[in-house]
């Protein structure tokens, strides 16, 4: 009746990596919110996505775990974490530290992340925890780390202002990352150029200037082209060069080794030799250049290549450090980027540190942690095999569902059905959870309160709407309360400010000049904490962040100079075959965000694409006799799945496109990743959901 008074809230979206501000209005004593954008926050300065404008219609308590329970039955909190401590303690003293493993995901707060991380690799002293963003940015982590020292994304969102020119390399923007998208899309109004790179003409590459619809998996042979190409004109930065970058020679000779001719690229990339040219012209045209890639790049077995190959370009060009001009890696997930900077990764430890003798000694001298892991971890897949095998005997899954998002799904299944103990907390009851010893219901968006870092390096604060329901705690607190109960010290904070507080001394701990940096928020008190506003790392003394990295040009590596790897093209993983002619992709929907779990609460999400969908050239579609809106087979050597027919053009021949979103609860036979073959860039350890041999029939 209007009588109740509202309180709103600034928050930040939970789901992509734009990491939009959001303010909630609550009213006292009841669960519903109403959305609306924080034109405050320099992310989406007011705008949403129809995701982050739906929020309201996904936070009842449909499907959400409200109490532990053990194998089914309820249990007290005390009950659920002695056990969960004692089955960690006992398999830890049976068989080791590596018999354990935790797996999870971008969705997790920094804070969570951080605790996490230190009680595997600091206090169980195994590198096991991986993330569910190994199946979304790993590739270009290794990418960042081997070009410039360390993980570090160089640009921030004013680029895509100032650019004259944006290349989406394996990107749609205009369904992944929508308000950035807006944003170019007004900056191409002033005359601002889109070159979209991506097999599919999605709705990305509908407006733009030029669509390359590649040949699957040619980026590398695409971007070493251009290179070698602005080579011969004289376009590269031989001052930038001499300056800032080791590596020309090689790159030069590695060129060499195949031919570079605009005509053999273009035959090899499947493009018209015209449309390569413009491509050409117009990056040697446009000094202030910024090329964004994502899944479309990094979810592949040569993802770390294909990120290199574009960095390359930028390097070779002077194109980094500048306003307008970066190569710039946007992440699917809210914090995908808060887990890569806390050690989520196997590969990484907190704070950037690497398993170096020097670097680990560093992070355990601050924990006081002497049985610190001294060797990488199992990465997401080879994880769930060790799992399989049997090498895992103890697992925890926080926040994610991996019996639908992993690869091969089906034999992520097995694993968790051979697994002697399985936990799982999240804040909803999932596929997974289908496999839990011990279910721990943790808190929700809205309900949570911490950090998360976005695709620019940003830190926002996710602040409480609600307070928890049921018996739900924070990740954060139900993870330090089963290291409290295994006996290890150090996992004592009162509030979420204590957890980011530590976390941020961490990073400023014998910091050496590193760029991860959070020295002016290492003071924070809960109140300040509270009122943090929206900033960029590193954050200097005063609590002033830094939008753009390496502007003085000195990067992160021993000698402060960017490096320039070679880089070769490679075919996928498994490649096409008589039996398997196709190559299938599994990616998002605009509507969609990851399996569901929340945004099939909203029913206009729902009506985008109401079932799971295949997309399949005509001619294809009409060789197997599958019609507009028929049931369609797709087969691969892992998997069959049951999807609708969506005929388009928009799809090159020979590809297939289905979302990767269905689960059990919605579409059982559309699990688009259950077919998807688990191999791996080798590197990074991302699987390739952009090509698995596949073929399509009638159902
Ligand atoms: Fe949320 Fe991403 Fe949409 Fe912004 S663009 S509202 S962060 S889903």
């Amino acid at each position: 009746d209007g009588s109740a008074a509202l309180t709103a809230t600034r928050t930040a979206c939970p789901y992509c990596g734009v990491g939009c501000g959001v303010i909630g209005a609550t009213a006292a004593g009841a669960r519903a919110v109403a959305i609306s954008g924080d034109e405050a926050h320099p992310a989406n300065h007011g705008r949403l996505c129809s995701k982050g404008t739906a929020l309201g219609a996904t936070v009842s308590l449909a499907g959400r775990l409200l109490e532990p329970t053990i194998q089914g039955r309820s249990a007290s909190w005390d009950e659920a974490t002695a056990l969960v401590a004692r089955r960690f303690r006992e398999t830890i003293a049976r068989h080791g530290p590596d018999s354990v493993a935790f797996y999870v995901s971008g969705q997790l707060l920094t804070e969570d992340y951080y605790v996490a991380n230190k009680l595997m690799k600091g206090f169980i002293g195994s590198g096991n925890i991986d993330t569910n963003s190994r199946l979304c940015m790993a590739s270009a982590v290794v990418a960042h780390k081997q070009a410039f020292g360390a993980d570090l994304v160089p640009g921030c969102y004013e680029d895509l202002d100032l650019a004259n020119l944006v290349v989406f390399s394996g990107h749609n923007a205009a369904w992944t990352h929508p308000v950035l998208f807006r944003r170019m899309e007004a900056a191409k109004a002033r005359g601002q150029k889109h070159v979209v790179i991506d097999p599919r003409r999605t709705d990305t590459a509908e407006g733009a200037d030029l669509h390359l619809a590649l040949a699957p998996q040619s980026d590398v042979r695409l971007w070493n082209g251009l290179l070698a190409d602005l080579i011969r004109r004289g376009a590269v930065d031989m001052d930038f060069l001499r300056d800032h970058v080791d590596g020309y020679a090689a790159v030069i000779t590695s060129l060499a080794e195949d031919d570079q001719s605009p005509a053999a690229v273009a035959a090899d990339c499947g493009l018209a030799l015209a449309d390569l040219q413009t491509f050409f012209d117009l990056f040697a045209a446009h000094p202030r250049t910024v090329s964004l890639f994502s899944m479309g790049a990094n979810q592949s077995a040569q993802g770390v290549a294909k990120g290199l190959a574009i960095i390359n370009a930028h390097l070779a060009t002077g194109r980094i450090g500048k306003p307008g001009a970066c190569p710039f890696s946007i992440t699917g997930q809210p914090n995908a980027m808060g887990g890569r900077e806390t050690g989520g990764m196997a590969n990484t430890l907190a704070g950037h540190m690497d398993f170096s003798p020097e670097e680990r000694d560093r992070v355990a001298r601050f924990w006081g942690a002497p049985n610190t892991a001294r060797a990488p971890g199992l990465k997401a897949i080879d994880m769930f095999e060790a799992v399989r095998d049997g090498r895992i005997k103890a697992l925890w899954v926080m926040a994610t569902n991996p019996a639908v998002s992993l690869p091969a799904s089906g034999a992520v299944r097995e694993a968790l059905e051979r697994c002697p103990f399985v936990v799982v907390s999240d804040c909803v009851e999932t596929d997974t959870t289908a496999f839990a010893d011990v279910k721990l219901p943790a808190l929700a968006w809205g309900e949570k309160d911490g950090t998360v870092t976005n695709s620019e390096r940003r830190i926002s604060r996710q602040r409480t709407l609600f307070p928890p329901p049921g018996q739900a705690r924070a990740d954060w607190r139900i993870i330090a309360e089963v290291a409290r109960a295994m006996g290890f010290d150090g996992f004592g904070w009162p509030h979420a400010a204590s957890v980011f507080r530590e976390w941020a001394r961490l990073t400023a701990y014998e910091n050496k000049g590193r760029l991860l940096n959070l020295e002016g928020l290492t003071r924070l008190d809960p109140q300040a904490y509270d009122a943090l506003e929206p900033v960029q790392w590193p954050v200097d003394t005063e609590g002033r962040g830094r939008a753009r990295l390496f502007e003085d040009g000195r990067f992160q590596t021993a000698n402060g100079r960017a490096r320039l790897v070679p880089v070769r093209p490679r075919g996928p993983a498994e490649a096409t075959s008589d039996k398997f002619p196709m190559a299938l992709n599994t990616g998002r929907i605009r509507d969609q965000w990851h399996t569901m779990t929340r945004t099939g609460l909203a029913p206009d999400l729902c009506r985008h694409a109401p079932e799971p969908y295949v997309e399949v050239h005509p001619d294809d579609a009409r060789a197997v006799g599958l019609t507009e809106g028929a049931l369609a087979r797709v087969m691969t050597t892992r998997a069959e799945a049951v999807a609708v027919a969506k005929l388009s053009d928009r799809q090159r021949r020979g590809s297939l496109f289905m979302p990767m979103h269905w689960t059990d609860a919605f579409a059982p036979a559309g699990r688009a990743n259950a077919l998807v073959a688990p191999m791996t860039d080798p590197s990074s350890g991302q699987p390739e959901f952009k090509h698995t041999p596949a073929r399509i029939g009638a159902y």
